[in-house]
């Protein structure tokens, strides 16, 4: 068995990002830019104004102070699109848009809420503007040329939006990982199977479906194949060529028709580990076929849930070019409640966290176990006790997070 740290070390050591792809802009969010990217245009384009308000010339309004304004005549008004065609002269002001372009010989304005107007054409000024005030410079947030993203940068609607801004439409970035998804079990059936005796549904092909594109990559779901090494080895043959990971779940433990590992083997797989110090979860296998990971994940729907959470998922963003930063376990709460631990093994409780004056507290949902879905689904948090703590006790405190 190898620890919970020891096994995200050899994942992330062993896995690189993949091949780079172009996408739309409006595919990139969540993706990694694979390839630094510089301004192709200055931002903002032109002069414009940041206010709704009135353009002026500093000169004309120097007289202004606490007890006098002074008064400009005023010109024709400048909205958001027009042409910055306008020159203002001397003892001229301009009423302006914010977005506006900002006209020639313009070089403050000034603030709707600090003037006044009288209906005789002229503009009271309430406040002497600085140079420059409310003035967006042409280029003074992004020049051209420079370099806007690093190779590896995480676009999120931030970067989407600066992207969108310069007319950038297509984009490197590392392309989605395909995971492979085999369920195994002479067992089970599909959802939409009626159950016979002894039958169970397959749930783990569609949670691990769900939580593998909510993480970004292209689930590629292989179907349910029988405790059988030969239909179990051509399944796993044939999903191990058409994916960058494969997710096998079940036969990974020590039971007689367990066979995920050995076939596994048969067919090349190079073991990195298996079996972790982890509740749930602790037979969790991990290889390298031909460079491409493959992860052989307990069938106990909740181990399974637990192995992807904490370890298949590190693994996906190392593949999608990111900087996988784990364990998440970054609150604090204390426990309301107690629960036997197994000092030997890192235990995953499922929780029902709730904020109190003293901070957060945790109330274990009792009875737990690795095929309990109903006790799963009344979690909102999963709290973590390490190797070495024999008993989680009422009122210890515990490191958490939430099950979002
Ligand atoms: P195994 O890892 O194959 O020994 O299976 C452990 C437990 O998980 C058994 O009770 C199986 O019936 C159950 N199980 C295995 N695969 C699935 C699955 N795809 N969906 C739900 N339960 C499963
Ligand atoms: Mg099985």
């Amino acid at each position: 068995m190898v620890s919970p740290e020891e096994a995200l070390r050899l994942i992330l050591k062993n896995i690189r990002s993949l091949r780079s792809e172009t996408v739309p802009l409006a595919e990139s969010e969540g993706r990694v830019v694979a390839q630094a990217i510089s301004a192709q245009e200055d931002l903002p384009p032109f002069d414009s104004s940041a206010m709704d308000g009135f353009a002026v010339r500093i000169r004309d309004c120097a007289q202004t102070s606490r007890r006098t304004s002074i008064s400009l005549k005023v010109g024709e008004t400048l909205r958001a699109g027009a042409l910055a065609a306008v020159e203002l002269r001397p003892g001229q002001a301009v009423k302006i848009m914010t977005g506006a372009p900002v006209p020639k010989g313009a070089d403050a304005v000034v603030m709707k809420e600090f003037t006044s107007v009288n209906g005789d054409g002229r503009v009271n000024i309430l406040r002497a503007p600085r140079r420059g005030q409310h003035i967006r410079r042409h280029g003074e947030d992004v020049r051209r040329g420079e370099l806007i993203f690093k190779k590896g940068t995480l676009i999120r609607p931030y970067e989407i939006a600066l992207l969108a801004a310069q007319g950038i439409e297509k984009i490197l970035v590392i392309a989605r990982p395909r995971a492979a998804l085999l369920a195994t079990g002479d067992e089970l059936v599909e959802v939409s199977q009626p159950l016979a005796p002894g039958k169970i549904r397959n749930s783990n092909g569609p949670a691990l479906a769900a939580a593998l594109s909510r993480w970004g990559t292209v689930p590629l779901y292989q179907g349910i194949v029988p405790d059988d090494p030969v239909p179990m080895k051509a399944a796993l043959r044939r999903s191990l060529e058409s994916c960058d990971m494969l997710l096998v779940s079940g036969g990974v433990s020590v039971g007689d028709f367990d066979y995920t590992k050995t076939l596994l083997e048969e067919l090349g797989l190079n073991v990195v580990f298996w079996k972790v110090a982890i509740k749930p979860g602790k037979p969790l296998l991990f290889g390298l076929y031909r460079n491409k990971p493959v992860f052989g994940l307990p069938g106990n729907p909740i181990s399974a849930m637990v192995c992807v959470e904490e370890l298949v998922r590190p693994a996906i963003e190392k593949m999608q070019g990111r900087s996988p930063r784990y364990p998440s376990y970054h609150l604090q709460g204390s426990l309301e409640n107690g629960y036997p631990k197994d000092a030997d093994r890192q235990q995953y409780v499922f929780c029902r966290a709730s904020d109190g004056p003293q901070g957060f507290r945790l109330r274990v949902i009792r009875p737990q176990g690795s095929a309990m879905l109903g006790m799963a689904v009344q979690a909102n948090a999963l709290a973590v006790a390490p190797i070495g703590v024999s008993h989680l006790k009422k009122g210890m405190k515990v490191s958490f997070r939430w099950l979002k």
